[in-house]
């Protein structure tokens, strides 16, 4: 059975101090609230990945970066390897967020190499896919996604592909308020899980966990999990209040 997954990123957001807090306030809420069959993995800013580890000695939950970079180790300052990663025991790491595609034009070939680079390193990639609004109005979204997909990941073999997790991150609706409706989100699910059954063949399609993200908060999660090929989230804003953020990943 494919694995239901809430991610929080946490973006370029919080001080230390704030980030200890939140961290703090998760574990307390997970003490009377703790999700069943649901992994819960928080991508904090690259900083405070070894606080965030710290915690998860005590807490149940996983940890993933939120960028990694396309190299190898050696001499590119300012960079993190996904050798460091793993020394650091990652579980997963967000590839082809929209804002990094747009902000740092991270192309499908940079994307394609950095998730090569998280499973040499058994790191699993958390890979975005969605459109622009523009692109939703014109009816090219299914398009875009299928190429996003097939120039990121589609070049994978079945066993590396097997440790990829996707989400479909309509543009419009991150950091909008605008979500996809519970029907707009299953709509492009069970597009992508076909065009993983095409590629990979049914069962891997079936195993591979599909989240939604895009203003998915504490009152619509559970419209938005109940839908079936919605596996999960991953969440922006809502992931930055404790009790927001397991609310929802209490929404199945
Ligand atoms: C995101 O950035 O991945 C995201 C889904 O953000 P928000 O939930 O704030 O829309």
């Amino acid at each position: 059975m494919r694995s239901k997954i809430v991610a929080g990123n946490w973006k370029m957001n919080q001080t230390f101090e704030k980030a200890d807090e939140l961290l703090y306030q998760i574990g307390e809420k997970l003490e009377d609230n703790l999700p069943k069959n649901v992994e819960l993995v928080i991508c904090p800013p690259a900083l405070y990945l070894e606080l965030a580890t710290d915690f998860a000695q005590e807490i149940e939950f996983k940890i993933g970066a939120q960028n990694v970079s396309e190299y190898d180790n050696g001499a590119y300052t300012g960079e993190i390897s996904a050798q460091m990663l793993s020394s650091m025991d990652m579980d997963y790491c967000i590839v082809g967020h929209s804002e990094r595609r747009k902000y740092f034009g991270e192309s499908s070939d940079v994307l394609s190499t950095k998730v090569q680079r998280l499973l040499e390193y058994g790191i699993q990639p958390i890979f975005c896919v969605g459109e622009q609004l523009e692109e939703r109005e014109s009816n090219k979204y299914f398009d875009i996604v299928k190429s996003q997909i097939s120039e990121g990941i589609f070049n994978l073999s079945l066993s590396e592909f097997s440790n990829v997790v996707i989400a479909y991150e309509p543009v419009w609706a991150i950091g909008t308020g605008k979500t996809a409706s519970p029907e707009q989100a299953q709509e492009m699910h069970a597009y992508i899980r076909n065009l993983v059954s095409d590629k990979y063949g049914v069962e891997m399609a079936d195993e591979t966990t599909i989240l939604y993200g895009g203003s998915c908060n504490a009152k619509n999660a559970k419209e938005l999990f109940s839908q079936t090929d919605v596996d999960g989230g991953l969440i922006g804003g809502a992931a930055l209040n404790a009790e927001d953020f397991i609310t929802i990943a209490n929404s199945f």
